[in-house]
């Protein structure tokens, strides 16, 4: 097992990937229940012809997702329109009454990229509060979504990285990593071995999840967590590297524990997706 240089580890745009990285509308074509906490949206182009938004990177390739202002199914999409360059900044001169929400996501799937009738799958988690009514802008609009609803995006890199050869990863995420990891499990390169530990809401969340050499599932309802799969499984595994992506707690503990582990950062690659809001008021 050797290291992969730093220069060649990321899967992140390629030069010249900069002008097909525009933001571009898309629409709902379909809509897919996937388990209890988790809605497919399959999206396609707006205008036949509509190229793929983004370049195919594979891996957990991620874009930045603009919904309507209020995640209102009927209110006017105004997004950032133009290329990557300056999308931040031309979003916040938009009228903050009215300008879309931007989130977050992975693309789980592509299919027929390389031509004109693309479409690509996003898994959305149905994220609920503790009297478990639905709480987030993203998934209430996307629970609600139906074909012809539209949207737009901009195309991002990827976070999971190589960092050896050959590589045993142990891979940690919650529900919001998990779409992700799938893909990765999809496409992993030859040469790398993945070990899952997936904290998921319900036990009916579990899934097949082909190419990875071992998974443990860590469900809330049964009272089950990341952090305990995580501490029996560091250090005992063989892996050589950590790649951990969820809500902060997840990210920032899991890259501690890692690091308790003997991993240097060299071998961890970590990702805060989300965070609580009381975390969220409490920064402010
Ligand atoms: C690179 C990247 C890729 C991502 N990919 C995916 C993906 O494929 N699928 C996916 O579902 N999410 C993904 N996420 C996470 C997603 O962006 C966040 O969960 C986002 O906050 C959801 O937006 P929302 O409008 O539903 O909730 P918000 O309006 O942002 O948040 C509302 C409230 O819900 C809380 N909250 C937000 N997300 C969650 C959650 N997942 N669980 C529990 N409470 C939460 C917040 O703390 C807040 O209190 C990704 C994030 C990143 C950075």
């Amino acid at each position: 097992m050797s290291l992969v240089p730093a220069a060649e580890r990321t899967a992140s745009p390629e030069p010249g990937a900069e002008e097909s990285c525009r933001v571009r509308g898309v629409v709902v074509r379909r809509v897919e229940q996937v388990s209890g906490s988790f809605l497919r949206l399959v999206f396609g182009p707006e205008s036949p012809g509509d190229e793929l938004p983004f370049p195919v990177l594979g891996a957990d390739q991620w874009f930045r997702l603009f919904i309507p202002h209020g995640g209102a199914h009927d209110a006017e999409l105004l997004p950032p329109w133009g290329g990557a360059a300056g999308w931040y900044l031309r979003w916040q001169r938009l009228p903050e009454e009215s300008r879309a929400v931007i989130r977050n996501y992975t693309v789980r799937a592509i299919r027929g990229g390389e031509g004109p009738d693309w479409e690509f799958d996003v898994d959305f988690v149905l994220h609920r509060d503790a009297a478990g009514a639905l709480e987030g802008i993203a998934a209430r609009w996307a629970a609600g979504a139906s074909p012809g609803d539209r949207a737009a995006v901009l195309g991002q890199g990827t976070i999971f990285t190589r960092l050896c050869d050959p590589c045993r990863v142990l891979a940690v995420c919650d529900e919001t990593g998990l779409p992700g990891l799938e893909a990765i499990l999809a496409g992993l390169p030859e040469g790398v071995t993945a070990d899952v530990i997936a904290e998921v809401p319900t036990a009916s969340d579990e899934r097949s999840l082909p190419g990875a050499a071992s998974v443990t599932w860590a469900p809330r309802d049964r009272g089950l967590g990341w952090e305990a799969a995580l501490a029996a499984a560091v250090g005992r595994t063989g892996s050589d590297s950590v790649y951990a992506v969820g809500g902060n707690e997840l990210a920032l503990g899991a890259r501690r524990m890692a690091r308790e582990a003997g991993f240097d950062d060299e071998r961890i690659t970590f990702c805060s997706y989300w965070r609580a809001q009381r975390e969220r008021r409490a920064r402010r």
